[in-house]
């Protein structure tokens, strides 16, 4: 599932394309996608429109539009943007959503295997949209505005497992199953720690992580360990760069010690047994 670096990955291949052009025509193949929007009334909206600048807030993506619009788009599962330039051949999406056509002749295709991705309008007239994006997601971990401090105070009190809490997008904004496994484990913190109970070095040391794995994964384009392909169709390569995700039974790459698996907030997780320490039971 796309996290935060492949969403990243993809605005800013996105964003180095598509500003400026006007689309000239939106195919909604699967009303579901848009839904409960009427897919023509969805298309009217966009139709027309030029493309100002191609934002991102946790796992969103956000097209900015000139009537003052957004359209918004969540790939969820297995959900991919594929942009081709005018003059591309190659092969069609097989899980064709919805297209869109740029005025030069390229365009951006939404495909979507398992069908739970979305697309929609933020209006323009929509006063409060800091609120509307507050509502969904918590903040940036990889603005300045994310510090130790900030960590320490959203994990301060909750008695819930600290893996569950780094999931909850409403508090930190587009972590997923696979970068909390590998920040927690270069944290050196096990994924069922009560949140409250870090220590300032423990909260230290996992801010540091979450900010230096997702950098990593920036830059490595994203992690393809299922479908994600980013939007020139190309695989990213953080998958051979997960230390413990997807390795159990291998040996830690720091210890050697067996990886094992167990589930945490439902999710299947990842853990050194060794350089996470169970929690005493509290
Ligand atoms: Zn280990």
């Amino acid at each position: 599932m796309p996290e935060l670096p492949e969403v990243e990955t993809i605005r800013r291949q996105l964003a180095g394309r598509i500003p400026g052009r006007t689309i000239a025509r939106v195919a909604v193949a699967d009303p579901l996608l848009v839904s409960p929007e009427d897919p023509g009334e969805f298309a009217a909206r966009v139709e027309g429109r030029r493309v100002e600048s191609v934002g991102r807030r946790g796992k969103y993506l956000l097209v900015e539009l000139d009537s003052g619009d957004t359209l918004a788009m969540h790939l969820r599962m297995t959900g991919r943007l594929h942009w081709r330039a005018a003059d591309a051949d190659g092969e069609e999406e097989r899980f064709l959503r919805a297209r869109i056509d740029l005025d030069d002749g390229s365009s951006v295709t939404f495909g979507d295997m398992r069908r739970f991705g979305r697309a929609w309008i933020v209006p323009a007239t929509l006063a409060d949209r800091d609120g509307y994006w507050a509502a969904r997601v918590g903040i940036e971990p990889l603005s300045p505005r994310f510090t130790g401090r900030v960590l320490a105070r959203l994990l301060d009190g909750r008695r819930g497992p600290v893996k569950a809490v780094l999931l909850n997008q409403a508090l930190v904004a587009g972590l997923g199953n696979m970068y909390v496994d590998e920040a927690l484990f270069q944290a050196r913190i096990h994924p069922l720690r009560p949140a409250g109970t870090l220590d300032d070095d423990e909260i230290r040391r996992l801010h540091r992580a979450i900010r230096d794995r997702l950098a990593a994964a920036v830059e490595a384009g994203g992690a393809s360990i299922d479908s994600y392909r980013d939007s020139l169709g190309e695989r990213g390569t953080m998958q051979d760069l997960l230390r413990v995700h997807l390795h159990e039974g291998e040996p830690c790459p720091r210890c050697r010690t067996t990886i094992r698996k167990t589930r945490v907030a439902q999710r299947g997780t990842y853990w050194c047994p060794t350089c996470q320490p169970e929690p005493p039971p509290w």
